[in-house]
């Protein structure tokens, strides 16, 4: 058993009275934790950045220990897969939305779960709430599999490989991947997607296996033409710990770019004050803001969702402060495959019904994608009319 891991609930409780933690609140999490779309997995390094004197508003416990009291009813628009990967699945783990980008899934696991996850439908063991439908092929024909496709399909030159989380692939595995891939000449950039700068930082510290891994590969790339950069996942400035920082900074000073993706979750980042500070620390941490995602429409995670409005004004709000290579961009991942979009390249918005109407030419030229703020945005008839209809096309009577 690892112990810096904690994986079933005994071990939480013991945890929880140890922060003596209060019975109300401690019941609270455990409820929470039937209810959550990931199975219990979480980091003692993770555990200890939350302020246990303050568990109620801590923004990481937020994440991690959702509160069966946080819980809202999905609205009737979101999916187990909001973002329809499955249907652009065009081999086992092997995601094509774009023309000219990829994304690989390495692996179904990460070394802590995050309770809004968009690819919880796939990510984590199952949980009482959630069956995962899992990698169907092994790795290596998985790696086969991506190595033929990139070769048949020139044209792509950018590839994320995700999970889960590659740092919960073995440092072997992750070597099998590049070395597969290296030679391909049509790639320009490769990214490696990982939120384990958070979850166990000391991993990727100097002279570590994944540390020197990376570095050689990103040298080794670099002569072949292609980045090899991380994409980090940071949602508040308290998740940037003194050891995520030497991390990134030698990762930096080793020549490896890391760009962090930030998803706005409700009452964890969801105000400029929030946000300002998760970039200043980005900053500090030579880390680039790259992408603020709205919350996607995925089930069982609507307390974490905001409306898109808010997530407009915390933009509006931030333009001016920062350099305009330090400021993020804010994007919504159009639900049913639409990809990403600027929060402002919406053709409509529908405020009685809280519906923004996106088009995404890259994907398609004549299909309106959809996505719907949270029915507490709105007026309480429409929001029975929504639980009554159930669907867009119900409410617009587009069958
Ligand atoms: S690290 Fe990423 S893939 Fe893993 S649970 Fe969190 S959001 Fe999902």
């Amino acid at each position: 058993m690892n112990k810096d891991v904690i994986k079933t609930v005994d071990q939480l409780k013991v945890y929880l009275n140890t922060m003596k933690v209060d019975s109300d609140l401690k019941s609270d999490i455990i409820e929470g934790l039937a209810q959550n779309s990931m199975s219990l997995t979480i980091t003692h390094h993770v555990l200890n950045l939350i302020d246990w004197n303050n568990p109620s508003t801590d923004p990481i416990r937020k994440q991690f220990l959702p509160l069966h009291s946080e819980y809202l009813p999905s609205h009737p628009q979101s999916r187990i897969d909001s973002l329809s990967e499955k249907k652009q699945e065009v081999s086992s783990g092997l995601i094509h939305r774009y023309p000219n980008k990829l994304l690989f899934l390495s692996t179904n696991y990460c070394p802590t779960y995050c309770a809004f996850c968009t690819r919880s439908y796939t990510v984590s063991n199952d949980t009482e709430f959630l069956k995962k439908s899992k990698l169907e092929e092994a790795f290596k024909t998985r790696v086969n599999n991506l190595v033929k496709y990139l070769k048949s399909n020139p044209n792509i030159s950018d590839i994320v490989i995700s999970g889960g989380d590659i740092a919960s692939a073995s440092t072997s595995m992750i070597d099998i991947i590049l070395s597969a891939i290296i030679n391909i000449q049509t790639l320009k950039t490769v990214r490696l997607a990982t939120r384990t700068l958070l979850f166990n930082p000391d991993i990727f510290l100097p002279k570590t296996q994944l540390f020197e891994l990376i570095t050689k590969y990103s040298s080794r790339f670099k002569s072949q033409g292609i980045e090899l950069s991380i994409q980090c996942h940071f949602n508040h400035a308290n998740e940037i710990s003194t050891t995520s920082q030497e991390a990134t900074n030698s990762l930096f000073n080793s020549g490896v770019k890391i760009r962090n993706q930030t998803v706005l979750l409700n009452g964890v980042n969801s105000s400029h004050e929030a946000q300002k500070e998760l970039i200043h620390k980005l900053i500090s941490s030579n880390i680039e803001p790259y992408y603020v995602y709205q919350m996607d429409m995925v089930t069982n995670a609507e307390h974490f969702r905001t409306s898109l409005k808010t997530c407009i004004d915390i933009s509006k709000s931030l333009t001016g402060l920062f350099p305009g290579f330090h400021l993020p961009r804010f994007i919504v991942d159009l639900p049913f495959g639409g990809g990403k979009r600027s929060v402002y390249e919406y053709d409509f918005y529908d405020d009685k019904y809280g519906v923004y109407w996106f088009r995404s030419p890259a994907i398609s030229d004549d299909k309106i994608y959809f996505y719907c703020d949270p029915l507490k945005y709105l007026n309480a008839h429409i929001q029975e009319q929504w639980i009554r209809k159930k669907s867009i096309s119900a409410i617009y009577n587009l069958d």
